[in-house]
């Protein structure tokens, strides 16, 4: 048992449990935090075997140091930051990483910064304004890779990221041309929307990209699908990553690139969803809704805000004989925001004073903490348990069963 700081600063005691019971047998009086670095290590792992081009993390998911070192040590070497804070962060971790600076709107201050301090040569942009402005901040280097970030549809995704970033198509073959004289590599990314539940978002974008290229007519040295793999929720079950992976492949090998070219893609919450879980304690009830000691200024942002559902585990021995009704969670704030509608299943006799686990906040989740009210977790667990869901366990019986049939 060591102390250890987390990203607030605050000390956290570490120690390694069996189960989430026997932490909920301690009694806790803040929330606790489980973290499954195996878990995580798994899933790095399966994009570095299969996934058929590079995977770069999205730091943003979740900036844990202590993942991101998992991360690395399980393979992946080139992070997606996207402010100055995520670049001195992966840089003063992990001195040998690639950074790519794929936020397409940035202070030229963290330009210049990144380029000449860290290292970084690879920076997305969707306009003319940005591309004049990182060739300025970078004294108009000539070894930059240069992305350009085109806009896609979400419409397949759980969380829309289609709005606000990306050069709609009447403005990408100027913007190419520009970017192709200026860059030593010419890269095209986009973003599908986070928890994308079908390959075809990938294949309809890489369309896209197809039309755009074309237009353009300029060589393009990388092609970047971007983030929004799935994890598993309650009532957002994906289709198996393989397939995902085939459909981009099949779509990247019949674009009109240099046979050199390179495809990246930059999954955030496929590689960190199962990394954390988080164990609360009941303080009240009333009627159909619990009062617990996280929420919405906690780890359960998008619980509250966006109505995402999450895995629960009520923590009793022997189990509660109940069958299961639907819950809602109040949190510890002041706050009538801090509201997470579910439904979360839980036990009928679920009463004060007893702890749930609340699984798949890896991602977003623990990533979105504040320490709004005086409230949130202060304690740790390194867990070697599986997480409640995982979609890389599944993923590799679906290998064997396939190896036995064929
Ligand atoms: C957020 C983000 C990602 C990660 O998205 P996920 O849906 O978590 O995989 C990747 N790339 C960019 C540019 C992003 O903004």
């Amino acid at each position: 048992m060591h102390k250890h700081h987390n990203t607030l600063g605050l000390a956290t005691t570490r120690q390694t449990a069996t189960t989430a019971a026997d932490i909920a047998k301690s009694r806790p009086v803040q929330p606790v935090t489980l973290i499954r670095p195996h878990a995580a290590a798994r899933a790095a792992r399966f994009f570095v075997e299969k996934f058929p081009g590079r995977s770069l993390y999205a730091v943003k998911a979740n900036p844990s140091p202590d993942l991101i070192q998992v991360l690395w040590d399980s393979g992946i070497t080139h992070y997606d930051v996207a402010s100055i804070a995520e670049v001195r962060l992966v840089a003063r971790l992990l001195p040998d990483a690639t950074l790519c600076f794929m936020h397409p709107v940035k202070a030229p201050e963290a330009i210049e910064e990144a380029y000449f301090t860290h290292g970084c040569r690879t920076f997305s942009l969707d306009s003319l304004e940005e591309l004049d402005k990182i060739l300025l901040a970078t004294n108009h280097a000539t070894d930059l890779t240069l992305c350009v970030r085109l806009r896609v549809s979400s419409e397949h995704s759980k969380l829309s990221l289609a709005s606000k970033f990306g050069a709609a198509p009447g403005e990408t073959k100027d913007l190419l041309f520009r970017a192709r004289q200026a860059a030593d590599a010419l890269g095209i990314c986009f973003h599908v929307g986070s928890q994308a539940m079908t390959p075809e978002a990938y294949a309809n974008a890489l369309e896209r990209v197809r039309a755009a290229i074309v237009d353009a007519a300029v060589t393009v040295d990388v092609i970047d699908v971007g983030g929004g793999f799935p994890s598993s929720y309650p009532g957002m079950e994906p289709p198996p990553l393989e397939r995902y992976f085939e459909t981009i492949h099949r779509a990247f090998e019949s674009l009109p690139v240099s046979y050199s070219s390179e495809l990246w893609a930059e999954p955030g919450r496929a590689l960190c969803a199962e990394y954390s879980s988080l164990i609360v304690r009941v303080e009240r009830r009333r009627g159909d809704e619990l009062y617990i000691n996280d929420g919405a200024y906690g780890a359960l942002f998008d619980a509250a805000h966006i109505g995402w559902r999450f895995p629960v585990q009520h923590l009793r021995e022997p189990d509660s004989h109940a069958k299961d009704m639907a819950f809602s969670f109040y949190g510890p704030t002041c706050d009538d925001m801090d509201h997470m509608a579910g439904p979360f299943l839980l036990p009928a006799d679920t009463q004060a004073g007893e702890y749930i686990e609340i699984g798949m906040l890896g991602a977003y989740g623990c990533a979105m903490r504040t320490t709004f009210n005086g409230f949130g977790s202060d304690e740790t667990v390194i867990m070697q348990d599986e997480p409640m869901v995982s979609l890389y366990i599944e993923a590799d019986e679906q290998v064997a069963s396939n190896v036995v049939t064929l």
